[in-house]
């Protein structure tokens, strides 16, 4: 075991069902590194969100090396950092702070995750004309991996269509090079023929919002599909467009990811991606659908 022990937390509303601290104690130990990572659940410990501020102060006076930051802290936690990376920046959120000797940093691993795992699952897929659904954190930084990974035409939908809007046209100002616009939801009918892939970005498929986000009819197999909801992997959207044909990603790629990023982070050691993924489906339960997708793992 390493002589400089790393203590790390989770820091957001509802974490304590989180499967990150195992995830990164597990990997931690395959480095021989000593390595203890905590959640520190808002609600039951009576925090307001509004003082993450204070809870930064504590945990660098008690030692923490970095924190995970989530709902509902991502934006609150910027005006009590020191510097942001550029993604953090960019998507104006971040999800994982390091205390470094003089100054308290801020990371966003989300969207690097996305694009990392998106060229593990869907390799060499066509990400030239994408439909995105679901306009909130999640989407935002997916939104901004596409971009990054080449997406000539993002097009966004959003029950919230004013989310759209402003997700679209933060993201243009980004990347100008882009033709990104937001669409009402009904016009998935329109957009979804003359889309290389959609990715399902809103909390529909989750064990507690079950069931299907959009007409799984408009599935057809030139489609490809990824979903960021992994808990389950195997969303209903994803074993409709299986069906169908389509090429898919389940969340779980995303999830692995943003963890393998924040870990390097933390640690400055690269860890072992493929170990991590079968570890973090080993803890939810499931392992990917093999048909006709071109999923690794
Ligand atoms: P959020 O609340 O910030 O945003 C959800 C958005 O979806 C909202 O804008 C809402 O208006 C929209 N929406 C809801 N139902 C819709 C529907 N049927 N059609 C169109 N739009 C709809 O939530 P979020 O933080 O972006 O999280 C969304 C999902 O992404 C959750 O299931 C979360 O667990 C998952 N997630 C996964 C990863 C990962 O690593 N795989 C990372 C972050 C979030």
């Amino acid at each position: 075991m390493s002589s400089s022990p790393y203590l790390v937390g989770l820091v957001g509303q509802g974490v304590g069902p989180s499967l990150t601290p195992a995830l990164h104690m597990a990997e931690a130990r395959a480095n021989g590194l000593d390595y203890v990572y905590r959640t520190v659940d808002l609600t039951t410990s009576g925090i307001a969100p509004e003082r993450i501020g204070e809870v930064l102060e504590w945990a660098r006076a008690l030692g923490y090396n970095a924190l995970n930051v989530t709902h509902p802290c991502k934006r609150l936690v910027i005006e009590h950092l020191d510097a942001l990376d550029d993604g953090a920046a960019a998507l104006g959120a971040v999800n994982t702070v390091v205390f470094e000797p003089h100054r308290t940093v801020g990371y966003n691993t989300d969207a690097p995750g996305f694009g990392t795992g998106f060229g593990e699952g869907l390799p060499g897929a066509a990400t030239d004309s994408v439909t995105l659904v679901g306009a909130g954190g999640a989407g935002a930084a997916v939104g901004h991996a596409l971009l990054d990974i080449g997406t000539e035409h993002l097009v966004i939908v959003d029950l919230d269509v004013e989310r759209a809007t402003a997700l679209a046209r933060e993201l243009a100002n980004r990347h100008p090079g882009a033709r990104v616009e937001a669409s009402e939801f009904d016009k998935l009918s329109v957009l979804l023929p003359v889309s290389d892939g959609v990715v399902h970005c809103t909390p529909t498929g989750m064990a507690d919002h079950p069931g299907l986000p959009f007409d799984a009819g408009l599935l057809h197999p030139g489609l490809w599909v990824a979903d960021v909801v992994y808990r389950p992997l195997n969303t209903a959207l994803l074993t409709a467009a299986r069906e169908v044909g389509c090429q898919t990603l389940d969340g779980g790629h995303m999830a692995v990811h943003q963890a393998t990023t924040a870990f390097e982070l933390i640690t400055g050691i690269t860890p072992d991606a493929a170990r991590m993924s079968r570890h973090f489906r080993s803890l939810v339960g499931e392992f990917p659908t093999v048909s006709t997708t071109s999923e690794g793992n």
